[in-house]
């Protein structure tokens, strides 16, 4: 009997494989770590190789976890860290360099050229992006110029571009499909937002020939299949997104107007806004939510750099807890901030900020101030970056949100979710699976092949753990919210501009 669908979930430290009964439970999980390579500063990159045998390892150690075989899995859903770019020889399957990852800026200059050169409003107008070393195109563009041979080789066809969606499709196949799905193509600078396709201009522009590029897919449908030997049976692969669009997704926010936070070691929000690409005037991304069913449902997507990691410097920079959770007690421990401010701004700001020159800055120190008022201030930074996020989301989609719904590590922690719903004036919701990222990509290939019938039933699936109402008056958010503002001015613009 039918009874699962694994998803396999590739992110960007570790590879996990997570098998989901029809209630959208779990029924197994296994994650295996593996090499982060930093070969000079500035510089992050992946075995492709080893990304597919931690993949492969783990669906199998999933399977046999919950005595699953091939024939109880309806269909695979895929969901991967966005932008990492494997380019590959299609003869051997042998990648031609360690994948790039999204982190690496390498690819900076030439990324300043463009902007330079006053490409960046048309390159936002096609593909909704920013022009920036994290998307995939200028990574390609890397490779193809610095692999000797490698730009021949890629005009005359013997090279495959992908992110790592492609790259494990192809390995599941056997080499016989090359696709992407439409949420991995909106993060190459090579996709036209508003078609989704691959844009002419942009190819020309970033430099990358066609000759390398996947067959964009939609997010849900019959994509391909394993080949029989990988796993016992031939199982249909049915569904694929980038991890953040997985995520929101997997929080069921169908609706425009509906947005997700993930709290991880930064956080990434992203608000469904509908079938129209709205172009941000606050500096968000635009990018594709899901095709499904032939319907491309787009998101708007900000993301602060420090959020998580705030804590973790708490822990291992200052020592001041001995483990993340531990930072709920001690904030818990004064009954506010005692008028300390804390700006993470320890790599600059991103949206709607984009301060790359901010520094982070703890202000308000009185002769009172003790570390209970720094883990405090520490947990509300993180609440002021999302509010932030969020006034600008609103703005740009002119609409508000009736809840936040949030996951990752950090949104664990009760005393940073009340604060949030507090600063936002609306709750916060928190799911009893926030395993979210492959809840969506299983979602997604469930749908494809009937498992789960439409998004209402998906929808009756999402189940509340908790729910934070604000409950803070009015005019005490405006004056912390001011004060942030004050706080983060003070950040900005703290480190000298290099000259370039
Ligand atoms: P990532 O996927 O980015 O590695 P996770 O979703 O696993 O992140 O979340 C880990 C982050 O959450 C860490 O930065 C950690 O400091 C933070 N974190 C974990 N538990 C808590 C907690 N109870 N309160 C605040 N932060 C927490």
């Amino acid at each position: 009997m039918v009874q699962a669908i694994l998803a396999l979930d590739q992110g960007t430290t570790s590879s996990r494989a997570i098998l989901f009964d029809h209630g959208g439970n779990i029924l197994a999980v296994a994650q295996q770590e593996f090499e982060q390579i930093y070969p000079q500063a500035g510089w992050v990159e992946h075995n492709a190789e080893e990304i597919w045998t931690t993949q492969l390892t783990v669906a199998k150690q999933a399977m046999a976890k919950a005595k699953i075989s091939a024939a109880d899995i309806a269909a695979i859903g895929i969901t991967n860290q966005r932008e990492t770019t494997v380019v590959w020889d299609r003869k051997t399957s042998k990648p031609i360099a360690n994948a790039i990852v999204w982190q690496d800026r390498r690819t900076s200059a030439f990324c300043d050229q463009l902007r330079k050169a006053g490409q960046d409003k048309l390159i936002q107008q096609k593909t909704g992006l920013v022009v920036d070393a994290y998307f995939s195109g200028s990574k390609i563009r890397w490779l193809l110029d610095n692999v000797p041979g490698a730009r021949q080789r890629a005009e005359k066809g013997e090279l495959a571009f992908g992110t790592i969606d492609t790259w494990l499709i192809w390995k599941m196949t056997g080499g016989k499909t090359h696709v992407t799905d439409i949420t991995n193509a909106s993060r190459t600078l090579l996709m036209d937002i508003a078609t989704g396709d691959w844009d002419e201009q942009m190819l020309e522009l970033i430099g990358v020939p066609r000759s390398v590029l996947p067959q964009i897919h939609a997010s849900s449908g019959q994509i391909a299949a394993t080949t029989s030997d990988l796993l016992g049976k031939a199982i249909p692969i049915a569904g694929i997104a980038g991890d953040q669009q997985a995520a929101l997704f997997g929080q069921a926010c169908f609706q425009p107007g509906m947005a997700k936070n993930t709290y991880g070691t930064g956080c990434f929000m992203l608000m469904n806004i509908g079938d129209k690409p709205t172009a941000s005037k606050n500096k968000l991304l635009t990018t594709a939510g899901w095709q499904v069913n032939s319907k491309t449902t787009y998101a708007l997507e900000g993301s602060v750099f420090i959020a998580g990691a705030v804590v973790q410097w708490l822990r291992d920079g200052l020592k001041i807890i001995k483990s993340a959770p531990e930072i709920e007690q001690l904030a818990a421990s004064v009954p506010d901030n005692g008028g300390v401010y804390l700006v993470p701004a320890f790599a600059g700001l991103g949206a709607p900020h984009w301060d790359q020159y901010a520094r982070g800055i703890i202000t308000g120190l009185t002769r009172g101030a003790t570390a209970a008022h720094l883990a405090r201030a520490a947990l509300e930074g993180i609440a002021y970056q999302v509010a932030d996020v969020l006034d600008a989301m609103q703005q740009d989609a002119h609409v508000k949100i009736k809840e936040l719904r949030v996951d990752g590590g950090a949104a664990a922690n009760n005393l940073l979710m009340q604060f949030q719903a507090d600063m936002l004036g609306v709750p916060t919701v928190r799911p009893k699976i926030t395993e979210t990222t492959a809840l969506g990509a299983a979602y997604l290939a469930g749908l494809a092949v009937g498992f789960w019938k439409n998004l209402d039933e998906i929808a009756h699936h999402w189940l509340v753990e908790r729910r934070f109402e604000p409950r803070m008056p009015a005019d005490e958010v405006a004056q912390h919210r001011s004060r942030w503002s004050e706080a983060l001015r003070r950040a900005a613009e703290w480190e000298p501009r290099t000259s370039s």
